[in-house]
């Protein structure tokens, strides 16, 4: 087989990053990555790095809409410099009802997605216009959505169903779950000692947990869309119902159109709330720790909330999964926040989950288990790009 070069796409609200690889064989070897950034604010960067870290493009253009800045990256791109992609891999947040499995795209499949944007608001149209700019940008080559909701199709019956009518259930709401790309990025670095029982906690911007059964995933906390579950950044995670039916009525007081109502809830949900809408101070967890150490009350509930949450549902995924041999963190804050990861194990010594704090006192991957924890402890960084590219890979052959 010849060399397969392939780009790897990951639209964000006001960013595009992206990356070619070239696979040879079982081979995957990264050429460059880069990213526009700033994307329709006065601070625009564009810049790309080789495999080594070395700058190649570093310019700070003006980036008024997301149509300029995707045309950087596809011009830089087919620019020569770089192998020119046989294939394009889209990262993409949420499928719908009837998309589940990654596959190529096509504008039926486009039209599909946009139908549910609303599983994942924030990332599904800015998706959605960057299949429809590819698909012209870049003729002839195929494009493939990879989805972060396909990791979690073997969920169980029980975790899928949401305890609501079934007329509900028939327009498609059921726990999809996210994250997906990140939980087989860990599966795959497992590999091929992958433990028959293993609970993965990707704690980033949008924070989620699995429980995960011989490598496939039993259950995951995001539900319908990713504001489920975990507390997050700017998100509220799981909450009584009764809250949001309690604010949707305050708020349809001084606004009587449903849909403007709908949308004003979901800021309210989606981007007010989380870390960011307890503290008060901001949602990035590095912020928040210094907050803590000047005294502020409000950062320290709202991390106390985070920490709590996610050692509660490791609880409950432990006794799903009845046992654990292994929990990894992974994520910005997974990786890379000691703090949280001492205090959300810090009640969990019953479970046999026992961190040793020399061994934590790290950044990226390591063991840090305590030689008497029953249950291993790890910290591996995900490689989501490296999943994409062996997706699109099989897709091609298929
Ligand atoms: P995304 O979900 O957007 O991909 P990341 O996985 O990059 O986000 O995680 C972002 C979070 O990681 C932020 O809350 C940030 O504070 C946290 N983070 C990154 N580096 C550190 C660090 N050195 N110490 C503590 N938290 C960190």
């Amino acid at each position: 087989m010849s060399s397969l070069p392939i780009l790897v796409l990951n639209s964000g609200s006001s960013s595009i990053k992206f990356a070619v690889y070239e696979a040879y064989d079982g081979q995957r070897s990264k050429i460059c990555e880069g990213a526009v950034d700033g994307i329709a604010t006065d601070n625009g960067k564009f810049w790309i790095k080789d495999a080594a870290g070395n700058k190649l493009t570093d310019e700070t253009p003006d980036l008024p809409n997301r149509s300029v800045a995707f045309q950087l990256v596809a011009h830089s791109v087919l620019s020569g410099k770089f192998p020119k992609p046989k294939a394009i891999g889209h990262r993409t947040v949420s499928g719908s009802p009837t998309v589940l499995e990654n596959q190529l795209i096509t504008p039926e499949l486009i039209d599909n997605l946009d139908k549910y944007a609303d599983l994942a608001p924030l990332h599904t149209p800015i998706a959605v216009y960057i299949m429809r700019e590819a698909l012209k940008l870049f003729p002839g080559i195929p494009n493939f959505a990879v989805l972060d909701t396909y990791f979690h199709r073997t969920i169980s019956e029980g975790a899928r169903r949401m305890p609501i009518p079934d007329e509900y259930v028939d327009m498609g709401v059921r726990r999809y779950g996210y994250h997906g790309i990140s939980y087989e990025s860990i599966i795959h670095q497992l590999q091929p000692n992958i433990p028959q029982k293993l609970i993965v906690a990707h704690l980033g911007n949008g924070a989620s947990i699995s429980a995960i059964r011989n490598g496939q995933c039993l259950d995951t906390s995001m539900g319908l869309t990713p504001s489920g579950g975990i507390i997050s950044a700017s998100r509220t995670g799981d909450i009584d119902p009764g809250v949001v039916i309690f604010i949707l009525k305050q708020i349809a007081k001084s606004e009587p159109d449903t849909r403007k109502a709908a949308d004003k809830l979901e800021t309210v949900v989606s981007k007010n709330s989380g870390l960011v809408g307890m503290s008060g101070v901001s949602n990035d967890m590095r912020d928040l720790r210094e907050a803590i150490k000047q005294g502020n009350e409000h950062a320290r509930l709202a991390v106390d909330k985070f920490t709590s949450t996610i050692a509660r549902w490791v609880g409950s995924f432990y006794a799903e999964l009845n046992g654990l041999d292994m929990l990894v963190f992974t994520g910005g804050i997974g990786e890379n926040d000691i703090a949280s990861r001492t205090e959300i194990c810090a009640n969990l010594e019953a479970l046999g989950i026992v961190i040793d704090p020399t061994r934590n006192n790290v950044r990226g991957q390591a063991t840090i288990s305590a030689d008497d924890s029953r249950v291993t402890v790890c910290v591996i960084p995900p490689a989501e790009d490296l999943i994409i590219v062996n997706h699109v890979i099989r897709l091609l052959g298929d």
